[in-house]
């Protein structure tokens, strides 16, 4: 069994859906399960158009309109005008759009479930439809029959057990037929049957959910990049290629937010010692392949760079440590107002947190906050993070800078400023990349 991940942008259009064909083709005889994320930037697109129904925008069903022109013509280049599935894509608008009128009355994060998971439900019902239409015979699964989370809307965590009868039982029932199976990343399901998301960009970690309960040979992701780069090369055009890491190094890099991969998809590959392969899909024999030896992993160096990050300086007001039980609650309103934290540093009274910004929600966040303690914050920041560097020329090169926060450990630097005095430096630190 093999499972293959193709991303947004791997089926942004009709013209990379068609380089697809091939790269499946090659796998038919062996079982093959592809999870396929929503199309292009579908995503934010679905996110917007929440948020202008919750607010009745009077664009909103202008907005809902694009939507739907944007998978039709898709559509139209990738079939004949009376193929069954304008049929069943107009059924999905319509729920769609029953969905949305019941969204204003709904808790958003659940509402932002039920409406987002759309993105990919489209994606996956074309690209079925469309292998099926160039005899690559393929049964289509709602994975929220199959991955069962609780209900902890946006970032729904996993039930193991559940999960893994549930896919053994459907997959095994479904490869005895075909020898494809399609289905959505992103998404997962209740156990009373509501539709749940597992954090955006987290169709990778659907992928590694369903290698896990499968015990696949491998997963491989196909992106547009040429597999993982020491940097990302639209900030760092030097940028090199990494052919092989460890599942340790990987989750590291994307945890500092080289968007390479979900953080979350390492582990349960790990698991069962299943290898990652990140390969082009346009460019197909170049890879990345990620597994459990770590010898290749200091060999170059990682500059990976996150912007928006906000940095939040907690302190307590009554001269009171701020110790273990303090921690706690604070990082509990972190978590609850979805929050990624990146970089934390405490002293006796101080607590410094950096996070991804979650515009939506800061202001909860900062009330919450306030009550207990006095909280200072800037926004606008960035974050450099350096990996197995081995010289200090990156230090010299911050020496006169204002940095906010900094941190050292054996294999890794870390660097918080202003965006704009990051900005400043870029074109030095590409010579070091
Ligand atoms: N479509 C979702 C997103 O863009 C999930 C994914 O692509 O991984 O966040
Ligand atoms: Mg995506």
């Amino acid at each position: 069994m093999l499972v293959y991940k193709f991303g947004g942008a791997a089926v942004k259009d009709a013209k990379t859906i068609r380089l697809l064909l091939p790269l499946i083709a090659e796998q038919k005889d062996s079982p093959l399960l592809i999870v396929v994320s929503a199309m292009g930037k579908m995503t934010n697109a679905f996110e917007r158009l929440l948020s202008a129904y919750r607010s009745n925008d009077k664009e909103k069903e202008a907005f809902f309109d694009s939507i739907k022109d944007y998978h039709y013509s898709i559509l139209a280049d990738l079939f004949e005008q009376n193929h069954p599935i304008f049929a069943k894509i107009e059924v999905c608008f319509s729920e769609l759009e029953n969905e949305l009128e019941n969204s204003a009355a709904q808790a958003y994060d659940f509402a932002y479930d039920q409406i987002v998971s759309f993105g990919e439900l489209l994606s996956s019902r074309i690209l079925s439809d469309y292998l099926n239409e160039n005899q690559l015979l393929n049964s289509w699964v709602d994975v929220s029959d199959l991955i069962i989370t609780n209900d902890k809307y946006r970032d729904a965590h996993i039930d193991w057990e559940t999960t893994k009868a549930k896919v053994l039982h459907w997959m095994n029932r479904a490869f005895s037929q075909v020898n494809i199976v399609v289905t959505q990343g992103f998404i997962g399901g209740t156990k009373d049957g509501y539709r749940t998301t597992l954090g955006r960009e987290g169709s990778d970690f659907s992928a590694a959910i369903l290698a896990n309960c499968l015990n696949a040979r491998q997963l491989t992701v196909w992106k547009d990049v040429p597999g993982i780069l020491n940097a990302n090369p639209k900030e760092f055009p030097q940028a090199k290629n990494l052919k092989h890491l460890s599942y340790h190094e990987t989750v590291e890099l994307a945890f500092y937010g080289a968007s390479v991969i979900h953080p979350r998809t390492l582990q349960p590959l790990k698991m069962k010692n299943i290898p990652l392969f990140i390969r082009s899909f346009l460019q197909p024999d170049l890879a990345s392949i990620i597994d459990n030896q770590n010898r290749f992993d200091s060999e170059i160096p990682t500059y990976i760079l996150k912007e928006n990050q906000i940095l939040f300086t907690i302190s307590s007001r009554d001269f009171d440590f701020i110790d273990a039980e303090k921690l706690t609650a604070i990082l509990k309103l972190f978590s609850d107002f979805h929050f990624h934290i990146r970089l934390i540093q405490n002293s006796a009274l101080n607590f410094s947190l950096v996070a991804d910004e979650n515009p939506l929600q800061l202001e909860e966040l900062l009330f919450q906050l306030k009550t207990d303690y006095s909280v200072r914050y800037n926004r606008n920041l960035s974050m450099l993070s350096i990996r197995h560097s081995k010289d200090n020329r990156i230090a010299e090169l911050f020496g006169n800078t204002e940095i906010l926060l900094e941190m050292q450990s054996r294999a890794s630097q870390q660097f918080v400023m202003r965006s704009d005095v990051l900005q400043n430096k870029m074109a030095e630190i590409n010579r070091l990349v």
